[in-house]
């Protein structure tokens, strides 16, 4: 595993495990087991993802020290304001069954983020919470949030894969001195990244799947990436990038493929702040 700095000196692996629509709760707790026992240390999880008790669950079975694991989880946004991040961050660190957390981020860029920031600041201060950062940020609210508060994020979580490889946003994190984290490296299985004539040509010449071209391109370009997978083989598979490099040409031709365009959630659309 490889890891990378964050600004404020702790150590992010490179490569994590994400458990974004692991409703099957039992399913969920197994496949935190099997990717940790596989060599996976970073776990991503949200408070709306409903499923902190599975991960919790999950990361007590693989019987990995807790020290050596990192572990995050998001602020959802009616929870947003300083009162209620306080039990929020209770509740999810319950809920893990955990007594600190690696990263906690806001989830969204909405509602009362600057109190929500405030107790957050408090809780990393008295060492709740090894770093703290946001996601779905567009520049202009993190530019924000770096100027006008007292202790600036260590990531920004965003969507980012072949089809939508953020290459602003990403220049703009890195000149900032906040990390990139890739949401949904795959486009979430659904649009046809791995049938792609362009990846499947790359992956061939390395001997390596489509998945792991993707993973690969991401940490090349300094983005942490964490894939979800419910399948052994699978979870296996996408750590498994650390034994090739894509060369300088190969990551341009990816270049090609991007459409500068979410096909998400749109996070300007005022139906996603309800
Ligand atoms: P993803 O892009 O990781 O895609 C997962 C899907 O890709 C799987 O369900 C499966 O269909 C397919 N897949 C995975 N590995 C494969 C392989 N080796 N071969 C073939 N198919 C494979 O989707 P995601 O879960 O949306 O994103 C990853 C993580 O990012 C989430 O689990 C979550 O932790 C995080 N996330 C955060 C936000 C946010 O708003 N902050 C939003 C979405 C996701």
């Amino acid at each position: 595993m490889e890891f990378i700095k964050l600004n404020n000196g702790v150590e992010m692996p490179m490569l994590g495990f994400g458990v974004y629509q692991m409703n099957d709760l039992a399913e969920c707790e197994k496949s935190v087991e099997e990717a940790i026992k596989a060599g996976y240390r970073l776990i991503d999880t949200a408070s709306k993802y409903g499923n902190e008790v599975a991960v919790g669950k999950g990361i007590k079975n693989s019987g990995v020290a807790r020290e050596k694991l990192f572990i995050t989880t998001k602020l959802w946004l009616q929870d947003a304001g300083y009162e209620n991040t306080k039990k929020a961050f209770e509740i999810s660190l319950k809920n893990l069954g955990l007594d600190y957390l690696d990263l906690y981020l806001i989830h969204q860029p909405f509602n009362d983020v600057y109190g929500s920031w405030r107790a957050m600041e408090e809780l990393y201060k008295k060492g709740e919470i090894r770093a703290i950062g946001v996601s779905n940020f567009r520049p202009d609210r993190a530019m924000d949030f770096m100027l006008y508060n007292e202790i600036k994020p260590a990531v920004n979580q965003i969507e980012t894969h072949p089809f939508n490889q953020q290459i602003e946003n990403n220049r703009f994190l890195s000149e900032n001195g906040i990390l990139h984290q890739s949401w949904s490296p795959f486009g979430q299985g659904v649009l046809n990244v791995f049938n792609n004539d362009v990846l499947k040509d790359i992956a061939s010449k390395y001997n390596k799947s489509v998945a792991q071209v993707v993973l690969r391109w991401l940490i090349q370009r300094g983005i942490v990436v964490i894939p979800k997978s419910v399948h052994v083989e699978r979870i296996k598979e996408n750590i498994n990038v650390f034994d090739f490099k894509l060369d300088d040409s190969d990551m341009d031709i990816i270049k090609s493929i991007d459409t500068g365009k979410s096909t998400f959630k749109n996070h300007t659309e005022p139906e996603v702040v309800k």
